[in-house]
């Protein structure tokens, strides 16, 4: 793949094709633990429809430069798509994913505004790999936390728990 593919030129991060890549190696040849952020920028639509395409651009380009900032030097953040970021933390636990979307939450929130100084918010959610299972279900359970971030109201932070580990009991909560 070319370097092109894989760094966003809008945001200047990892795209989704390169996430995919750390992915595969992660799940399938190291067989680590990682954690995985999912974002998305709240009412975003509102910031285009209010002051145009550009604006919403320079906001993500904020947004992504700020998430950077939060973030370790090895952990993977990249662009997943439109205004979502997806974010891979390598080594750690879901306790440390939190509070890193935590962090990321808070800096979004004090540091990047609309042009009418109104403060621009994400919402996050979080899970931890849990070994042998496909990536996807990682990414799946983040994004599902996120949608609980959603319509719990937005800017804030909501972990995929692990399940209890309890004979026979198979379930999966929010919190
Ligand atoms: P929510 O809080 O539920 O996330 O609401 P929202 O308005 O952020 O969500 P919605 O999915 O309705 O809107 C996302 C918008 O993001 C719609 C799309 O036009 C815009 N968008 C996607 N990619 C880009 C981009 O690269 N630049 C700009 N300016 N806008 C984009
Ligand atoms: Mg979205
Ligand atoms: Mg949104």
């Amino acid at each position: 793949a070319d370097e092109s593919s894989l760094t966003d030129a809008l945001t200047g991060l990892y795209t989704r094709k390169y996430l995919d890549m750390v992915l595969e190696k992660y799940t399938r040849l190291e067989k680590k633990l990682f954690c995985c952020i999912m974002m998305d920028v709240d009412h975003f639509k509102q910031i285009n429809d209010s002051f145009g395409h550009l604006v919403g651009d320079s906001v993500l380009k904020d947004v992504a430069q700020v998430a950077r900032g939060c973030m370790r030097e090895m952990d993977t953040v990249c662009r997943y798509g439109g205004e979502e970021f997806v974010v891979l933390m390598p080594g750690s636990l879901l306790e440390q994913a939190e509070q890193a979307a935590e962090r990321i939450r808070r800096a979004v929130s004090g540091a990047v505004r609309g042009p009418d100084g109104q403060p621009v918010t994400v919402s996050l959610g979080c899970s931890e790999y849990e070994k042998h299972e496909d990536a996807l279900r990682v990414l799946h359970r983040a994004d599902k936390a996120l949608y609980g971030a959603k319509r719990a109201g937005r800017n804030r932070v909501w972990v995929a728990r692990r399940s209890p580990v309890i004979a026979g009991n198979a379930g999966s909560g929010g919190r």
